[in-house]
């Protein structure tokens, strides 16, 4: 991409967003690692219309974007990104029965903090899985054999247009750590999820053991993006 049409873009951009858009954002503070160079343009999406605006403002122009979560999944380079980063901040939990809503720019914590406070089980698996109810979606999260995938009902996707529609689970195609928004490069602005009504103390009781677990096994406060490895069948494993 040409210096000057990066400029001209990025011009129009600040003119549209103002004091919105931050030049020269340090990445390092926003990714588990703690490490990698600035964002060009940085952009804190708090709601879904903020999100919708910029994706549509940036669609007419010559960028390149990065949708950031809670950058537990990444590793950002020295060289920084030149382009714009999202960053998904949008918030808020709701409770409509047995299903929770909420925005994707939640910690994937707090909604099961939130499930466990309503008596609601289902999300005990993702005790300490890190970073945004966005990424779990994305990359389909998991541990002790449960994935996201078994609790998401649907979720409100963004296009590249900046068009918003909903999709049940089934459009995700999920698989192991997969789910087609790595091949469409759709944007989850809130997200569903369907659990049952169950017994605080057990759900709080799941929750801790899971934590103690994840404890014993992984180093507390070192600076990581979780396992590298996947976990792969039993058979494939054998040798010999
Ligand atoms: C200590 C530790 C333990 C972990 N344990 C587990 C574990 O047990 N199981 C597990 O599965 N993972 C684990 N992880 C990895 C990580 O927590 C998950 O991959 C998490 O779901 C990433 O979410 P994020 O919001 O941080 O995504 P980011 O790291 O910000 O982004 C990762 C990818 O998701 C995309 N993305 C983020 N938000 C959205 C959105 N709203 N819409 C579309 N795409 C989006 C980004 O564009 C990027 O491509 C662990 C990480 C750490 C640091």
């Amino acid at each position: 991409m040409g210096l000057m049409i990066l400029k001209d873009s990025e011009q129009k951009l600040k003119d549209r967003f103002g004091d919105r858009l931050i030049t020269n954002h340090s990445l390092a503070k926003l990714n588990t690692f703690g490490t990698g160079g600035p964002a060009r343009l940085f952009y804190d999406a708090r709601t879904v219309d903020d999100l919708v605006a910029i994706i549509r403002a940036v669609g007419e122009l010559e960028i390149q974007t990065f949708l950031l979560g809670g950058g537990s999944n990444l590793l950002v380079s020295d060289d920084g990104f030149d382009g714009l980063v999202m960053k998904n901040s949008i918030m808020g939990i709701e409770l409509d029965g047995n299903e929770i809503i909420c925005g994707a720019g939640e910690d994937l914590q707090s909604i099961v903090d939130f499930a466990t406070e309503n008596s609601l089980s289902g999300l005990e698996f993702a005790t300490g899985i890190y970073g945004t109810v966005g990424g779990a979606i994305f990359g389909n999260a998991g541990a002790y054999g449960t994935e996201t995938a078994g609790v998401l009902k649907s979720a409100q996707l963004i296009d590249k247009q900046g068009d918003i529609r909903t999709e049940e689970n089934s459009y995700f195609k999920f698989d192991y750590r997969n789910s087609i928004l790595k091949t469409t490069g759709e944007i989850v602005a809130t997200a569903k999820f369907a659990l049952e009504m169950g017994i605080k103390g057990e759900i709080q009781g799941k929750c801790d053991k899971i934590r103690a677990e994840r404890n014993a096994k992984l180093p507390v406060n070192a600076l990581t993006a979780g396992c590298f490895f996947k976990n792969i069948p039993d058979k494939a494993a054998k040798f010999g």
